[in-house]
């Protein structure tokens, strides 16, 4: 199969073609690239699970392009729902509800709940009111680091799949925050740029009170996704990164350090990717880093951040990246 990557407006009318025919179409979202596939059509969505090489048990986003359609894919739907998709939708918040008969239990795995958002590309968004609600996870080989722009998607699926939609890098670059409603007291399932302090106030939960909203494992996080091809650690400070980026240049490796601005004049002249000033900018470059980092170094060591909420999200992540391994 070719794989072709098009400018995202001038492809949108073959993508909703391919959709409708039961086909794959790559898309732009603001967190990371989506692999889509109409989420009613069982045969379709398990292309993705094909192309990716994805574990069956872990379950897809059904993304939406108005509030409304929710009633399609989820039932008993509360009403907090409403109140989260008039803040957070379109958004990088993606809400599990108890499952509609509509949807295909390749999609949910074979559960009784199902996850869906409303992503902020406008693209995104239209090639789903042109064609139906797209079950899909990111557009990234299965283990692999999620991609935020359709370079790195093609650099995983070239011959996979039919279509890239190219709509530049995306904004927020890390998958969005899961947050279950169906099993009795919210639960954020996997942290992202929506965090539980955000979430709060509508959920019931006073600010200030001490109460926090409660995490658990979402189905995907048990796999060890997110990792680059070489050997990744996160540095608990600029002085052990130093320390261990000097002892791999001695022993004849390539390693690269992954900072951000705050911290890069104690690193010296080492090489390193910047993951820019803000934590948002971290957020945004970090999976991108990890990928150009890969393919020229053996070794990567990420800044660790500290403190909650986004940085707390993004730290999520880079564990995941590297296997857990702190210097
Ligand atoms: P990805 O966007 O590639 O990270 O894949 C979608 C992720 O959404 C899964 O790995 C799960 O973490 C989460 N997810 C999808 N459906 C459900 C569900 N029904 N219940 C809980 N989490 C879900
Ligand atoms: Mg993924």
């Amino acid at each position: 199969m070719i794989t072709r990557i098009v400018n995202a407006e001038e492809g949108l009318d073959e993508a909703v073609s391919l959709i409708k025919s039961g086909e794959l179409v790559v898309f732009p979202t603001e967190t990371v690239y989506g692999l889509g596939a109409n989420a009613y059509d069982a045969a379709a969505v398990k292309k993705i699970f094909e192309a990716k090489g994805r574990p069956q048990d872990n379950p897809l986003i059904v993304h939406i392009s108005r509030v409304e359609e929710v009633r399609d894919i989820a039932r008993d739907i509360p009403d907090v729902f409403f109140t989260l998709a008039a803040h957070f939708m379109p958004g990088a918040l993606t809400v599990v509800l108890p499952r509609s008969e509509r949807i295909p239990d390749i999609v949910t795995a074979g559960g009784d709940t199902v996850a869906v958002r409303m992503p902020k590309s406008p693209v995104a968004r239209e090639l789903i009111a042109r064609s139906f609600p797209l079950a899909a996870p990111s557009a990234n080989r299965s283990k692999h680091v999620s991609p935020t722009s359709a370079r790195h998607v093609f650099d995983d699926l070239d011959g996979r799949v039919p279509l890239i939609l190219d709509g530049g890098e995306c904004e927020v670059g890390i998958e969005s925050t899961v947050l279950d409603l169906t099993s009795g007291e919210p639960v954020i399932l996997r942290p992202g740029a929506v965090t539980a302090q955000m979430l709060a106030p509508f959920l019931g939960v006073a600010p200030g009170s001490g109460k926090v909203i409660g995490t658990a494992k979402s189905p995907g996080m048990k796999y060890e996704h997110y990792a680059p091809t070489a050997d990744a650690y996160a540095a608990s400070s600029p002085a052990v990164a130093a320390l261990f980026y000097d002892k791999c240049v001695k022993e004849g490796r390539r390693p690269v350090l992954l900072f951000g601005e705050g911290k890069a004049a104690e690193l010296g002249d080492r090489e390193r990717i910047s993951l820019g000033e803000s934590v948002d900018d971290f957020m945004h470059s970090v999976y991108s880093a990890l990928r150009t980092a890969e393919k020229e170094h053996d070794v990567i060591i990420v800044e660790m951040l500290e403190g909650e909420g986004r940085a707390a999200s993004v730290m999520n992540r880079v564990m995941k990246a590297v296997g857990g391994k702190v210097l």
